[in-house]
């Protein structure tokens, strides 16, 4: 089958979006410590008490969504959705089960659907950080929606909705 997609530049300066659950929340910012110089080249936005944390530990600027629990990493997959967030760093509990753990599962499948480089852990985050790709412009590529829902109107008309 033709694959519908389409191409979604990345500007050299990333949208990267800085989310940890509690017991990670120390990882997080001593890892973003260690990255100040890459990160203040780009523009951070994070879950409420992450973004919070970051800001006062790391001293640098976080646009702060709501906590996560409360609905904040859906704000931020509604975004990566929307093409505003291009890059996640997520360092998420293994060990713990959380009372949002729908919304994480969902922000992990909307961010493998956009094409974003995720890291859930700081060697995954220190490999994605040194990549000379963080300082060009990228093409990420994007299901085409907007196709697909044609061919599958189309077919609807026919009798045979085919899947997405
Ligand atoms: P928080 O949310 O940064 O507000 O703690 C993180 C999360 O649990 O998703």
């Amino acid at each position: 089958m033709e694959k519908d997609y389409q191409i979604v530049k990345m500007e050299k300066q990333k949208h990267i979006a800085l989310i940890a659950h509690d017991n990670r929340k120390q990882d997080l910012i001593e890892w973003v410590k260690s990255k100040k110089e890459i990160l203040h080249r780009h523009f951070l936005c994070g879950t409420g008490t992450t973004a919070k944390l970051i800001s006062e530990y790391a001293g640098l600027p976080v646009k702060a969504y709501h906590s996560g629990p409360l609905g904040g990493d859906q704000q931020i997959g509604a975004r990566i959705a929307e093409g505003e967030i291009d890059f996640m760093i997520f360092f998420w509990d293994p060990l713990s089960a959380q009372p949002h753990d729908p919304d994480v599962k969902a922000l992990l499948r909307i961010s493998a659907l956009y094409d974003i480089p995720v890291a859930t852990n700081p060697s995954t985050a220190d490999f994605l950080l040194s990549s000379p790709l963080m300082d060009e412009e990228y093409d990420r590529h994007i299901i085409d929606y907007a196709k697909r829902m044609k061919r599958r109107t189309e077919d609807f008309s026919k009798g045979n909705l085919s899947e997405f």
